[in-house]
């Protein structure tokens, strides 16, 4: 186990995990939590080391995922949108963008949450933009927006007729952003909304990146290994509150499912992992007996993650694996 790694598994352990409850009934993240996260030089994981990021392999990567999620899924969900939007910039941002933001979100003192399915799923987008003078202007619809009121600047995707335009806007409070808050049964501490935007002026040098959307869906199966680590996460809570049994093979048989899929396995390996998450989640369930149906306890808590794991981040092809692993296929 790398450093990192054994340091997100104190972290969760010793923090994360016993406040999970106290965290959910608050209903926000903290930000004491995060400024953790970021003390440990996690805000910065997929970072590159001149930008001080600790630019881990991919292997480290999924197992702090993992590891936080294990701890509380909330904040590792918050987090991991901050890391998305640190790897884009990273990978993509021209260097004047960078040289501005890589830094300091590296370190944490900027934190990032991202807006891109409305413009990334297929059919018609729910956020469009187009240019105006030297700006860039946004109107639509962002249906799920993570760690809004936590994150200091959005990655957002729009589409400018068959492009993609990823931008680096400013959060906060203008008339031109409405968030209503997301109800929701898990993870409601990620502090999740629904953000209208309206004739959102952004400047065109926070451009970060213009992709054909067609090259992005042609891409998109190679990157979804990552939110499976949420799913084994929350196996992994299960296990270790079960004691040993069989599903300490079955999560590791899941985890290497996963690490060894190309983008043509990747949906059959998410589902697994969707799957034995929601299992293990029924297993702490009866074990717990019938303290598990009392709110607030880590059960509970547990089952209503895994519910919300087996929709989130889904794709058609892992949607209808997943109906098949739960005997549910047409
Ligand atoms: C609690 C919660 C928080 C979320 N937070 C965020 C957030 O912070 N930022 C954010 O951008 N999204 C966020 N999402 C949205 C999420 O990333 C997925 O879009 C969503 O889980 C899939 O939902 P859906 O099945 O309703 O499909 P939709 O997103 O409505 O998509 C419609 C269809 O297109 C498919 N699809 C979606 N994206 C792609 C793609 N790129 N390529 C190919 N097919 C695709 C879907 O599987 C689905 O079949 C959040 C969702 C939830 C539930």
């Amino acid at each position: 186990m790398t450093d990192v790694v054994a340091r997100a598994r104190q972290l969760a352990t010793e923090l994360l995990a016993p406040a999970a409850a106290a965290v959910e009934a608050a209903g926000a993240v903290p930000r004491s939590h995060l400024d953790r996260l970021a003390a440990d030089g996690l805000h910065g994981l997929t970072g590159p080391a001149d930008a001080g990021g600790l630019a881990a392999d991919p292997a480290t990567v999924t197992a702090v995922v993992e590891e936080l999620a294990a701890g509380d899924l909330a904040t590792a969900f918050v987090w991991l949108q901050h890391l998305g939007a640190v790897a884009r910039l990273a990978a993509a941002g021209p260097p004047r963008l960078r040289a501005s933001f890589l830094g300091d979100l590296c370190r944490g003192r900027l934190r990032a949450g991202v807006a891109l399915q409305a413009a990334l799923r297929p059919g018609p987008p729910a956020l469009r933009v187009h240019p105006d003078g030297g700006d860039l202007v946004l109107d639509g619809v962002v249906p799920w927006v993570t760690g809004w009121g936590l994150a200091d600047l959005l990655l957002v995707a729009a589409r400018d007729g068959d492009d993609v335009v990823f931008l680096l806007a400013d959060t906060g409070d203008v008339p031109t952003l409405t968030a209503a808050p997301q109800p929701m049964t898990a993870v409601a501490a990620s502090l999740t909304v629904e953000l209208r935007v309206r004739d959102h002026r952004v400047a065109a040098e926070r451009v970060v990146q213009r992709v054909p959307h067609a090259e992005l869906l042609a891409g998109d199966a190679a990157g979804l290994r990552l939110n499976g680590s949420l799913a084994l996460g929350v196996a992994l809570r299960c296990t270790r509150l079960l004691g040993p049994s069989p599903l300490d093979a079955e999560l590791a048989a899941v985890r290497a499912g996963l690490d060894t899929a190309g983008p043509v396995g990747l949906p059959a390996a998410r589902a697994a992992a969707a799957a034995l998450a929601h299992r293990a989640s029924g297993a702490l369930v009866a074990a717990t007996g019938s303290a598990a149906v009392r709110t607030g306890s880590v059960a509970e808590r547990t089952a209503r993650e895994a519910v919300f794991l087996l929709v989130f981040g889904s794709r058609p092809a892992i949607r209808a694996a997943l109906l098949d692993r739960l005997g549910a296929a047409g």
